[in-house]
């Protein structure tokens, strides 16, 4: 039988008990048949899934009322679903009722807090999550995904993500402490106390092997190493990058791939919400964590849940929350649901993601995804990783820099013109500039 990995450390929590003590029998099970849950029949993996939602929404009913009150006003009279399709009876979380408001959704008192995340709250006041200890270091690590995750003790992880406020920085961290026994190299973003030549230093003293990172900084640190003389695929050797936090196309995850000479797959998960989707070495989309999240796709308008293949807003409820669980959260992110037919075997359903809905760009007559136009702009290897989208009373410009190319400023505009028409079919506007600001932060591409 397949040696599995074992989870290193357990945290012991004197005389704790919560509605998820009677899924560890489940995964358990799934450990002693050398199984994951990513490769169970659907049956059974709805029948986790329906059991853990019901946990939930009992956990809610007790614990919480705002949600026993939205519950009792659509007409629940007991915190239960027969079927997963009934879920969609279940009141939706928005993103306005939650945001500021630290308590609205705290489930247990606020002395079982073990640790506060925020979003960035860039649109407004930031949403609190609240876990307690057992969700960080007992129930989230319940799942594995040993699939999609190759990462073992003898690995040295790098987490070049924000540590400060949000969850993605210290989230791949206890994952890849706890879950792999995996050494783990806490480098931020660039903060005070870890400044990018440090930080590329201490990839190369101790040999890092995976680093968790944003597109955009995967990038600069390409560029920075080239400043500092540190060779990549010399001096720095990874196996295996994982991309989180700003989305990017596939053309800019195979772009990362040739510079850092190593495979780069996509990780979806939010503050909120925690993990959500993992691109496996097929790289057709995300597998959905169906052991973590119920994934649900609706019509943004109608709020009615769409079926499988058709585009909407990604609603998802938490399975293993006892601290805040989200119960049916809008996102605000947009996405289409298949059925796995992947060739990896791993039966868990399949989501691309579309962006944000905000972010779409409107240009003509159509929505455009940015990450669509950044797809084609990308097939083009004289533009640079750095671009903007911006656009002008509904007409598209797109400000690019060359990389490694013999083309004038007016040629590459020409030519970036002309693939767009051709590729699809958009009229635009190309400015070719040298100084496009790079960002620590979130990088902000698209301006409307
Ligand atoms: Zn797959």
């Amino acid at each position: 039988m397949k040696k599995l990995q074992t989870h290193k450390m357990e945290v012991s929590i004197d005389k704790h008990s919560s509605h998820l003590e009677q899924f560890k029998p489940f995964y358990k099970q799934l450990d002693e048949e050398g199984k994951t849950i990513e490769k169970l029949p659907r049956e059974r993996l709805e029948d986790y899934q329906l059991k853990a939602i019901n946990a939930t929404l009992a956990h809610v009913w007790e614990h919480n009322e705002y949600y026993r009150s939205k519950l009792e006003e659509s007409g629940f009279t007991a915190p239960e679903i027969e079927n997963l399709d009934q879920l969609a009876s279940v009141p939706m979380l928005e993103k306005d009722v939650i945001r500021g408001d630290k308590d609205k959704i705290l489930c247990v008192e606020s002395k079982d807090i073990g640790q506060v995340h925020l979003t960035s709250g860039t649109s407004g006041k930031p949403i609190y999550t609240a876990y307690t200890l057992a969700d960080q270091y007992v129930y989230d690590l319940l799942p594995k995904y040993l699939e999609l995750f190759k990462e073992t003790e003898d690995d040295v992880a790098a987490v070049a993500l924000p540590y400060e406020f949000a969850l993605p920085g210290l989230g791949f961290q206890r994952l890849f402490q706890f879950a792999f026994g995996t050494a783990v190299l806490s480098i931020g973003k660039g903060g005070y106390m870890a400044p990018v030549d440090k930080s590329l230093e201490l990839l190369k003293e101790y040999q890092a092997t995976v680093l968790a990172t944003t597109p955009s900084y995967a990038a600069l640190l390409v560029e920075e190493s080239e400043k500092y003389g540190i060779q990549i695929g010399k001096d720095i050797r990874l196996k295996k990058i994982w991309l989180t936090g700003e989305g990017c196309s596939s053309t800019f995850r195979e772009r990362l791939e040739k510079w850092w000479g190593c495979e780069v797959s996509f990780f979806y998960g939010s503050t909120e919400c925690g993990v959500i989707g993992v691109e496996c070495s097929k790289h057709n989309g995300y597998h959905i964590m169906e052991g973590h999240v119920k994934v649900e796709i609706i019509d943004p308008e109608s709020g009615k849940v769409l079926p499988h293949g058709r585009t909407g807003e990604i609603v998802v409820t938490t399975l293993l929350r006892e601290g805040m669980p989200m119960v049916r959260y809008r996102s605000g992110d947009l996405g289409v649901l298949r059925k796995s037919k992947c060739d990896c075997g791993i039966t868990m359903d399949v989501l691309q993601l579309r962006g944000r809905k905000e972010h779409m760009l409107r240009i003509g007559e159509e929505d455009y995804s940015p990450f669509i136009i950044e797809h084609f702009l990308m097939e083009l290897p004289e533009v640079g990783l750095w671009y903007h989208l911006k656009l002008d009373q509904g007409s598209l410009i797109i400000e690019a820099e060359k990389f490694r190319t013999e083309l004038s400023n007016d040629q590459l505009a020409n030519k970036i013109k002309q693939h767009m028409a051709d590729r699809i079919g958009i009229d635009c506007e190309v400015v070719i500039r040298d100084d496009i600001p790079r960002t620590f932060g979130k990088a902000t591409r698209v301006f409307t």
